[in-house]
C-alpha cells in the first residue's frame, strides 16, 4: 500500500521489539516476522545534525511541535492537544517531604487526561490509513479523548468500556456522539473481546490494538514538554502512575530520544511507578524483585483508570525503573483519597483517583528515603477530578438560609 500523505522523513520504520527486525510503517500493526510489538524508529543522527531545536520552538503550541520525533503528521481539523503547564509544587512538596516537586499537569488537556496525547496520534494515523471509524477499549478517560477526536474528524467512535466505569466518564463519552458499549466484565475481559472484533471489522482503528504502535507514541510527549520547559534537560527523577505501563515504558524511549538527538545532556533519570494496592502487578513485581508482573484477576480499586490487571507493558515497564534506579509504591484507597485531597488543597489542583495514586506513592517513596536532597522530582497527574466527580471525596456543610445571621451561626470561626 502507498501512502499519498506526507511523511516523517526521519522515520526509518518500525522495529519489533521481540525479533529485533526493522520494516516499514505500513498499515501492520504487529511484526510481520513474530508478530511481536512494533515501534517506530527514527534516524535520530540525522536529526541531531540539524537545529532540531530551533525547529521544535517554531512550531505550534501543541504536541505536533514534536512531529519530527512523532510517527505521523496531524490530520486537518485536530483539536490542539499537549502543551500543558510544568509548575512547581512548594506546598504538595512540603507536605509529602519532596522539596524539589514540580507536576506535570495534564489534568487540563483537551478532554481533561493524558489520553489526548495517544488519540492525537492514533486518530492521525487512522486517517492516514483511511480508516472508517475509530474504537478503544477503554476504563474510561480513552473513550473520552476517542469520542471526542472521532467527532471533531466526522468519524463515527465505538469505545467499549466496563459497565462500572464512573457514570460521568460514560456519559461524557456519549455525548460526544459516540457509542459506549458497557460490558460486564473487567477491563482485561473488555480488552479481549476488541481484541476479537479487529479481525472482523478491518475498517476500524482500534486505537490501542491496531492502532498501538502509532499510539503509543503520542505518549512521549509529556517527556518532550517537561525537558524543554526545563530549559532542556531531563528531570532528576518522574513518578508515573502504571495502568497499561505505555505512559511509563514511552517516558523512557522519550529519554532516549532527547538524549540521542542532542537536544538534552545525557544525564541520567529516574523513572519510578505508582499503582493501587488493588492493582499493583508492576509494583509489585518491582518491589518483590521479580523480572515479570504476575496479573491481577480482580481489581479492586478506586483509581479505575489504572484498574488494568494485564498490562501490555507491564513487563517493559518493571525493566525501566530497575534500570533507571527508580522505585515504586502502592497505595490503598484511603491514601489514594488523601492523595487527591493534598493535590487540591495545598496547590488547587483537582485530580482524579489516578493523581491520588501518584501523590500518595511519591509520599511514601519519600519516606522510605527514595528521593535524593536537591533531585528536581516531577509527578505525572494525568486526569483531572472533575471528571469522576467529587462526591466520594468530599463532605459538605449543611446548607444555611440566605441571612446573615445564620451564616455567622454556621461558620463562627469566619472572621475579618
Ligand atoms: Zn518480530
Amino acid at each position: 500500500m502507498t501512502l499519498t500523505v506526507e511523511r516523517n522523513p526521519a522515520l526509518l520504520g518500525v522495529r519489533c521489539r521481540a525479533c529485533g527486525v526493522l520494516q516499514p510503517a505500513d498499515e501492520r500493526y504487529v511484526c510481520g516476522e513474530c508478530l511481536g510489538p512494533i515501534e517506530p524508529e527514527y534516524d535520530t543522527g540525522s536529526l541531531a545534525q540539524g537545529d532540531l531545536r530551533a525547529t521544535i520552538e517554531a512550531g505550534p503550541q501543541t504536541l505536533w511541535r514534536y512531529a519530527p520525533l512523532l510517527p505521523c503528521r496531524p490530520a486537518a481539523g485536530q483539536w490542539p492537544v499537549g502543551m500543558t503547564p510544568l509548575v512547581p509544587a512548594p506546598h504538595l512538596g512540603a507536605a509529602i517531604g519532596v522539596p524539589g516537586l514540580m507536576i506535570k499537569d495534564d489534568t487540563r488537556n483537551l478532554t481533561l487526561s493524558f489520553k489526548d496525547r495517544p488519540v492525537a496520534v492514533a486518530s492521525a494515523r487512522a486517517v492516514e490509513l483511511g480508516l472508517t471509524t475509530l474504537a478503544c477499549a477503554s476504563t474510561g478517560n480513552l473513550a473520552g479523548a476517542v469520542a471526542a477526536a472521532a467527532a471533531r474528524l466526522g468519524l463515527p467512535a465505538y469505545v467499549f468500556v466496563p459497565a462500572d466505569t464512573e457514570p460521568s466518564k460514560i456519559m461524557g463519552a456519549a455525548s460526544y456522539g459516540a457509542a459506549v458499549v458497557r460490558v460486564n466484565g473487567t477491563y482485561d475481559q473488555v480488552n479481549r473481546l476488541c481484541g476479537r472484533l479487529v479481525d472482523e471489522l478491518p475498517g476500524w482503528g482500534f486505537v490501542n490494538f491496531t492502532l498501538r504502535p502509532y499510539y503509543a507514541e503520542g505518549s512521549k510527549t509529556m517527556l518532550f514538554e517537561i525537558a524543554e520547559q526545563l530549559g532542556w534537560r531531563l528531570p532528576d527523577h518522574v513518578v508515573i502512575p502504571v495502568g497499561s505501563g505505555a505512559l511509563l515504558t514511552r517516558t523512557a524511549t522519550a529519554a532516549a530520544q532527547l538524549v540521542a538527538t542532542g537536544l538534552v545532556p545525557d544525564v541520567p533519570m529516574r523513572i519510578s511507578a505508582a499503582q493501587p494496592a488493588g492493582c499493583a502487578p508492576v509494583t509489585d513485581a518491582i518491589l518483590d524483585g521479580m523480572r515479570a508482573v504476575r496479573p491481577v484477576r480482580e481489581a479492586r480499586t478506586i483509581a479505575r483508570s489504572l484498574a488494568i490487571g494485564a498490562p501490555a507493558d507491564g513487563d517493559g515497564s518493571v525493566a525501566i525503573v530497575k534500570r533507571t534506579g527508580g522505585s515504586a509504591a502502592s497505595v490503598n484507597d484511603d491514601e489514594v483519597m488523601d492523595g487527591c485531597e493534598l493535590a487540591a488543597r495545598t496547590e488547587g489542583i483537582s485530580v482524579e483517583p489516578a493523581g491520588g495514586v501518584v501523590v500518595a506513592a511519591a509520599r511514601a517513596m519519600a519516606r522510605r528515603g527514595v528521593f535524593k536532597d536537591g533531585e528536581c522530582v516531577v509527578l505525572y497527574l494525568t486526569g483531572n477530578g472533575y471528571k469522576q466527580g467529587h462526591g466520594d471525596t468530599v463532605t459538605l456543610a449543611p446548607p444555611i438560609a440566605p441571612d446573615a445571621d445564620d451564616f455567622r451561626a454556621a461558620y463562627p470561626e469566619a472572621r475579618p
